[in-house]
């Protein structure tokens, strides 16, 4: 079975095809990820009204591409599958349509899927990872800790009450002036300052509610920085290494919390396992804590390679072939809509042709 995978949830067009070989293991036969960083640093950060234009001109030629990277006619194809939501609805339409057309023309199934579902299963794609796990999804839209029971099967344990991390990367980043996309670039900066220079807060550390809280720390940061103004590169790295240090400390102690949880409901799981998933988890800082924290508490820590924790469609392909395997994914209809807000924990019930 090959599935052609479609992503256009924000500002990346991708494609890829996405199979499993004779001996069951998943391949990625092609990726194709057309970055449009271009066309939206001069705004510092994603416009979606350029996002949309630039998935309608470059979407055919990056499908065709990812085909033929994979050396496959269109009627190869077996399945297609496209992030429906949560994302910007421009982008989602023109995803969307163009993969019903793509199977309605073959007369193959549309497999509509959640992108946040794509970051959670990626490590299936890439690791052997069996059910049940828990998730930390750090992303530019999201920072939740999952409970993740099988295919299509999610319980939200913990969410965000104000910022996503990648938000708080990205927020941080522009306002010490450093380009867009904020994440890489905050990590990069930080290489060569000191983590405890600055001590920002350690949002909600301690406390028994098991959420994230990442905006009474962009606000420290601002602080900070207008109290430094005019800012050297020596003070922008010294706040970048201070500001992960903050954001990687309140994550493990928020996360700590749950693995306990996670112990006490699966007891009988062996090895334990934490994934982490999202754009956030390309950040090599947090990858290396996490690491400690799973460690400590008897888990072992799945993170996807750095490619495959921004966004990209083999992560779109993988869901929809886990999607079909599990008997998932037979009746969905043409008329499915794009939902730009979409929670995860909601996929197992889709809630077909509904708007919002
Ligand atoms: P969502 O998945 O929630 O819908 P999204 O698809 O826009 O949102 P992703 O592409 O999954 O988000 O992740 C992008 C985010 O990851 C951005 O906020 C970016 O700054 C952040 N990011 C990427 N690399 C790093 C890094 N090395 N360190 C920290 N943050 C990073
Ligand atoms: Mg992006
Ligand atoms: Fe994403």
């Amino acid at each position: 079975t090959r599935v052609l995978g479609i992503e256009t949830s924000c500002d990346e067009t991708a494609a890829s095809v996405v199979t499993r070989d004779a001996s069951g293991k998943p391949q990625i036969i092609s990726n194709i990820v057309l970055s449009q960083i271009e066309e939206h640093v001069a705004f510092g950060g994603v416009v979606p009204e350029i996002a949309a234009r630039a998935h309608v001109t470059a979407l055919d030629g990056v499908i065709r591409a990812a085909l033929d990277e994979a050396g496959m006619k269109p009627a190869d194809v077996d399945a297609v599958a496209a992030t429906a939501g949560p994302g910007l609805i421009g982008g989602l339409i023109v995803g969307l349509t163009t993969a019903k057309a793509f199977a309605a023309a073959l007369g193959k199934p549309l497999i509509p899927i959640n992108h946040l579902e794509g970051h959670a299963l990626t490590p299936r794609l890439t690791d052997k990872v069996a059910f049940p796990y828990l998730l930390l999804l750090v992303s530019g839209g999201h920072s939740q800790i999952v409970e993740v029971r099988g295919v299509g099967d999610y319980r939200r344990w913990a969410t965000t009450i104000d910022d996503a991390l990648g938000e708080a990367f990205d927020k941080t980043a522009k306002l010490l002036s450093l380009p867009y996309p904020g994440g890489p670039n905050v990590e990069k900066a930080a290489k060569t300052g000191d983590p405890k220079r600055f001590s920002f807060p350690r949002p909600l550390k301690g406390e028994a509610r098991p959420d994230f809280s990442f905006s009474g720390l962009k606000t420290a940061v601002r602080r900070t920085a207008t109290e430094l103004a005019p800012l050297s590169p020596q003070d922008v790295s010294h706040i970048c290494a201070s500001f992960q240090a903050a954001v990687t400390e309140s994550l493990t102690d928020r996360v700590a919390r749950s693995l306990t949880r996670f112990r006490e409901e699966h007891s009988g799981v062996t090895t334990p396992t934490l994934v982490v998933a999202g754009g956030v988890a390309a950040n090599l800082t947090i990858r290396a804590a996490l690491d400690a924290t799973a460690q400590e508490a008897g888990f072992q820590l799945v993170a996807p390679p750095l490619q495959l924790c921004g966004d990209n469609a083999a992560m779109i392909a993988w869901a929809g072939l886990e999607r079909l395997e599990a008997g998932l994914a037979e009746e969905a209809p043409m008329n499915f809509r794009p939902r730009p807000r979409w929670p995860l924990d909601e996929t197992s019930t889709p809630v077909f042709g509904a708007g919002k």
